[in-house]
């Protein structure tokens, strides 16, 4: 296991000292629209813990954005990545090619969704994975049209934003944006005017329709949804939203992406989310968990598709780094050894169960969701009858719990297009303990605020 004591240990304010002494630093050279949740300079970091640099001990309930499920220094991902390193770290994939790439392809062609003929593409981020996959779909459909969805992140570059839904942090003044992009309703069960049960059934006929009436469905090239949503606040499409789109991308010869960079890798308790309502996703984009927490990320999807592109058409200097790529194989060889999914549908259990006796005695839970190790509580305002009557979003008190939880050396995360909800992605290798802890410290919280 991690050389890293798995303990919690506050010695110092939070931020402490030489963490301040950085902060200074940092603020004189590095551009103020990067922004940090918590500036605690990190010295050492794996398992559940992230030490930093005054020797503070955190509890970390959001692995670099669902990033280190496998830990921040896992040995798998270390030893190969270190051995990678030692013989070459670049020669471009484009120039001269290597094993670790096709290796990754072949894992991702075995793991992902669906028996049939997978190909792959490597990329450095997320949001240039998502970019190519609407590329691809482009060239294979000839179609122009990309639908997305409310409360939807995709990435912050320009096609990306265009994608997202939030304007504020992630598009405002960034304008103009990409054409040809059509944003849907989104089955957001909890607040949906006709209640949970109706929700999914409802928002596809609805999504559907406003697809066939004011784009048409013969000139959409793609379809692209998070099949559990990440910054929009960990919102699960109500059951039967999923499968309801996937069958009309199908019928109308529409790509279907299932942008899985949060979702991915066994962080829902399964390789993928798509999985849990059986859904098999034309192209799936990941990056985020894939490599232990180095730059990767893939468009995986059908042969035919992903060869549609002209040769050159895709790639990229850096894309599929042979280093990187060493540290997907062995992210993926430890969640294969250590059944991190079952870890993840551990944590859900266990996590489930304080969470929601936690939203038994504190109103202010509207909803408890989620699932295996990508959790989340959504926090509304309880002042006055009309605040209960519309779930009125309550960031404060979101805003208030998180800076609770950071003081006593609990690193926690919020999202959500209210801002209004604390989410929780543990490592899937924390331990029993740390979680426990965890949750009591956000349980104090709740008690204090
Ligand atoms: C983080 C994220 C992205 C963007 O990934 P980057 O690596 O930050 O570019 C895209 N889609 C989803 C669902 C994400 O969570």
């Amino acid at each position: 296991m991690s050389a890293l004591p798995q303990e919690r240990r506050v010695i110092t304010a939070i931020p402490g000292p030489k963490s301040q002494e950085l902060q200074a630093r940092r603020t004189a050279v590095v551009a103020a629209g990067v922004g940090s949740v918590l500036p605690v300079f990190a010295a050492r970091a794996d398992g559940g813990i992230i030490e930093d640099v005054d020797g503070n001990r955190l509890i970390d309930f959001g692995s670099g954005i669902a990033v280190t499920g496998v830990g921040a220094s896992a040995e798998a991902v270390v030893r190969r990545a270190s051995a990678q390193l030692a013989d070459f770290t670049h020669t471009c994939f484009m120039v001269t090619p290597y094993e670790g790439y096709v290796a990754v392809a072949e894992a991702l062609a075995e793991l992902t969704p669906g028996d049939h003929a997978k190909k792959s593409a490597l990329f450095n981020s997320g949001a240039e994975a998502v970019e190519n996959a609407v590329k691809i779909a482009r060239a294979y459909t000839k179609r122009q049209a990309v639908v997305v969805f409310d409360h939807g992140y995709h990435g912050r570059t320009n096609l990306t934003m265009a994608l997202t839904s939030k304007n504020m942090p992630y598009k405002h003044g960034f304008g103009p944006f990409a054409p040809e992009i059509y944003r849907m309703p989104m089955a957001y069960g909890y607040r949906w005017p006709t209640g949970p049960e109706n929700c999914g059934p409802e928002a596809a006929a609805q999504a559907i329709d406003q697809i066939s009436k004011q784009v048409g469905a013969e000139n959409v090239a793609a379809i692209v949804i998070e099949p559990l949503l990440g910054e929009g606040g960990f919102i699960e499409p109500a059951k039967g939203f999923l499968p309801a789109l996937s069958e009309f991308a199908r019928d109308n010869g529409i790509v279907f992406v299932a942008d899985e960079i949060q979702s991915g890798f066994c962080r829902t308790g399964q390789w993928f989310a798509c999985e849990d309502e059986g859904i098999v996703p034309d192209l799936i984009t990941t990056a985020k968990g894939i490599a232990g927490g180095l730059p990767l990320a893939a468009v995986t999807g059908r042969a035919e598709i992903m060869d549609a592109a002209h040769v050159g058409g895709l790639g990229g200097t850096y894309g599929g780094n042979p280093v990187a790529c060493a540290g997907a194989l062995g992210s993926i060889e430890t969640m294969k050894e250590l059944d991190l999914s079952a870890r993840a549908r551990h944590i859900e259990t266990v996590m489930k169960a304080r969470l929601g006796a936690m939203q038994e005695k504190y109103d202010v839970i509207g909803d408890v969701r989620g699932r295996g190790a990508m959790l989340a509580i959504e926090l509304v305002k309880t002042d006055s009858p009309e605040s209960v009557a519309t779930k009125e979003p309550n960031p404060e008190a979101t805003a208030a719990l998180a800076k609770a939880c950071h003081q006593e050396g609990l690193l926690v995360l919020t999202c959500g297009t209210y801002g209004n909800v604390l989410r929780f992605l543990p490592p899937m290798v924390i331990g029993e303990d740390l979680l426990n802890e965890g949750l009591d410290i956000l349980e104090q919280a709740f008690a204090r605020i």
